[in-house]
């Protein structure tokens, strides 16, 4: 209790707090809905479009013709969207569709010009006890369509894209589609698959069929998923979940393993337990990390090792992207393995120790200078039983991170200006901010924070009252900062 009541002691930090922690969402959830960038590493990126969708559901349904009623989910899905966008049954092409327990059935079903299909211009119906009850679609004006003859044979394009994306044509037969684009044109395309069976890429690609330039693909492969506690909740109690692919491309170009690795040792950090090498393996192929958390155990028993490697690689690998949109990048001395030419010093990617012997109820983070990498210990907590896991305590991880980012960001790379009091008061309270930032990130409410209860089985958490915009909850000022020699019961009022 004594190493947990200096690293968590008491009280607040409330107006810089609040207004800092809802200024902006995180980054990482900023989706755009219909455009996306796709970096393919060798310098290739492509725009990854979809037509904004409009999407209906009815309620309690709504009436068809009766002549819909036997009929076939092929004719009713075409009758029905033709019908509704007022458009010609010729422009309607049935994708698919199937029927379940007899009375609901779905119809997929795609755009046509001058005969040939839209990859991305495409409805969906529900129907249900002769009804529908729910419509969505993303159909376009063809006014601005390519012709619908190819001047570039598919032939002749297949080896350049081959070269692009790196690997071969596989025996699936090339068709001809158009393709919507964002500036309201629709291209003439040539579709056919490239794979690589070495490096596991598995492309749709789409090639201009006048111009021969690439235009876009389809990944089909998953990148990697992770059973973890989304940044966004505090602690096992709200529920783990199977996140695929949660990795921003801008951030870790080449997702969050080393080439060809399969385990919680990546660019931007390691996650182990006892020596290095002890990590955590994929589950199954993939790079799919599906590890159930037990709460009835102990955090050793079971698979609980793995899901809480699992989760402190996906918690550090989520704030090195979150936060590198905010400008913590490799030349601002950020932590990675390999820093991609893109300036700063390499070889430094976080190296965490999970369920770490050499303490217990606490957490810690050294930050030696750039190039050398930064060293976060994760205790077991032994207030309860059975025993809980830091690291499984989103918001002490996140704490322990920021430590990182706030050494590396002050004093140029050098580690050594939060060494004072009142600097390291700052350095505390900028933790805890963050850390609220992040686990509140999917709400606009201001609320009162209080960390790390979960691990203390205490309400109160660890710090001497709620962060909070009350004065009331929380009367901590500027002047409380004089009368107050530790750390965190300065980062409190910072
Ligand atoms: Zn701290």
């Amino acid at each position: 209790m004594v190493l947990f009541s200096r690293f968590f002691s008491s009280v607040l930090l409330a107006v810089l707090y609040a207004s800092y922690g809802k200024a902006a969402a995180r980054p990482g959830d900023v989706k755009f809905s219909t455009h996306h960038v796709r970096d393919l590493g060798n310098g290739v990126k492509v725009e990854v479009f979809h037509p904004p969708s409009n999407y209906k559901t009815f309620g309690e349904g709504l009436d068809v013709p009766s002549s819909f009623f036997d009929a076939p989910i092929e004719n009713k899905t075409v009758s029905f969207v033709s019908s509704n966008l007022n458009v010609d049954s010729a422009k309607v092409s049935f994708k698919s569709g199937f029927t379940k327990d007899n009375d609901e059935s779905f119809g997929y079903a795609e755009q046509v010009h001058d005969g040939i299909p839209f990859v991305n211009a495409v409805a969906n119906v529900a129907f249900k006890d002769n009804k529908v009850v729910a419509f969505g679609q993303s159909f376009v004006d063809t006014s601005k369509a390519a012709d619908s003859k190819p001047s570039v044979d598919v032939s002749a394009v297949i080896s350049k894209v081959e070269e692009t994306l790196q690997g071969k044509k596989n025996d699936i037969e090339p068709t001809l589609e158009y393709l919507a684009q964002p500036d309201g044109t629709a291209a003439l395309v040539h579709v056919f698959q490239v794979q690589n069976d070495d490096t596991g890429t598995w492309y749709q690609a789409y090639i201009d069929a006048h111009s021969g330039n690439l235009l876009s693909v389809t990944d089909f492969v998953a990148e990697a998923s992770y059973r973890v506690l989304p940044v966004f909740k505090m602690d096992p109690t709200e529920g783990l979940e199977l996140l695929t692919d949660p990795s921003l491309p801008s951030a870790s170009p080449n997702g969050w393993h080393l080439s060809k690795g399969k385990d919680t040792s990546g660019n931007n950090v390691i996650s182990f337990k006892g020596p290095q090498a002890n990590t955590t393996t994929e589950s199954s192929d993939g790079l799919i990390f599906d590890y159930t958390y037990d709460p009835s155990v102990g955090p050793t028993e079971g698979d609980n090792i793995d899901a809480a490697r699992t989760n402190g690689f996906y918690v550090i690998n989520t704030h090195h992207d979150t936060l590198y949109q905010y400008g913590f990048t490799e030349s601002a001395f950020n932590f990675q393995k390999d820093n991609f030419g893109k300036g700063g010093r390499g070889n430094d990617q976080v190296l965490l120790s999970i369920q770490d012997a050499a303490g217990t109820n606490n957490a810690d983070f050294a930050t030696p200078p750039d190039g050398q990498s930064g060293r976060c210990r994760m205790f077991i907590f032994t207030i309860t039983t059975p025993n809980r896991d830091g690291v499984l305590q989103n918001d002490i991880p996140l704490h322990e991170m920021t430590h990182g980012l706030t050494n590396r960001m002050t004093g140029g790379g050098t580690a050594k200006c939060l060494q004072s009091l009142e600097s390291g008061g700052m350095g505390e309270g900028w933790s805890d901010a963050v850390a609220e930032w992040f686990v509140r990130s999917d709400t606009p409410e201001i609320t009162d924070f209080v960390t790390g209860t979960w691990v203390l089985n205490n309400t109160e958490g660890v710090r001497s009252r709620p962060y909070s915009t009350s004065m009331t909850t929380n009367p901590l000022k500027y002047s409380d900062v004089a009368k107050l020699d530790e750390v965190h019961d300065i980062g409190e009022v910072s």
